[in-house]
């Protein structure tokens, strides 16, 4: 309730000053670093506002619910990209929402069709494919990339994984406060 009243960039800004600053999940870098490097990815690569936005927040998910992501190294399938698609809903668009919904479907996805992504994939990355359900079926995988935003959550998918270097310098949060007020402007 208190971020209905609450700007919810600073909402967002807050998560990654405080929760973000954890490790993320059998990785060299914190949650908040590893979204920031997937955003300068997507901006890197001239993706629209919306898909940049969606890379800065893909993982927010994980900051939110009873079942937590350390969980989910133990097993347990938290459904991030869900809850934070959910979560994210109230502020932003389906442009930004659906491919955090859609991304850890387009590891799935990915692994199915690229057998050198699924070779690729960090030793934690490859342990929660297990617990997300494992490589789509050829069928799955059909019906997956003709879904709405499939294709920016493939391509959101790809930053996710490259994000995971301890030595990069991403740009912070607050150089992409004037994107995220631009999409949220365009929920309302
Ligand atoms: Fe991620």
């Amino acid at each position: 309730m208190e971020d209905a009243v609450t700007d919810p960039i600073d909402v967002l800004a807050n998560l990654f000053a405080h929760e973000g600053s954890r490790d993320y999940f059998g990785e060299a870098v914190s949650q908040s670093a590893h979204m920031l490097q997937a955003a300068a990815l997507a901006r890197a690569a001239g993706a629209p506002a919306a898909l940049v936005a969606a890379a800065l927040l893909h993982d927010v998910g994980h900051f939110l619910g009873p079942v937590s992501g350390d969980d989910l190294m133990k097993g347990t399938d938290c459904r991030h990209s869900e809850a934070g698609a959910v979560w994210l809903s109230a502020w932003f668009p389906a442009a930004v929402t659906e491919p955090v919904r859609l991304h850890v479907a387009a590891k799935r996805y990915l692994c199915a069709v690229e057998l050198t992504y699924l070779a690729e994939l960090s030793s934690a990355s490859l342990y929660t494919l297990t617990v997300q359900g494992g490589p789509m079926t050829r069928a799955e995988a059909g019906t997956f990339i003709n879904l709405p935003y499939a294709a920016d959550a493939v391509a959101l998918r790809r930053w996710d994984e490259a994000s995971k270097d301890p030595l990069a310098t991403p740009a912070p949060f607050e150089d992409y406060r004037h994107l995220l007020l631009g999409l949220l402007a365009v929920a309302a």
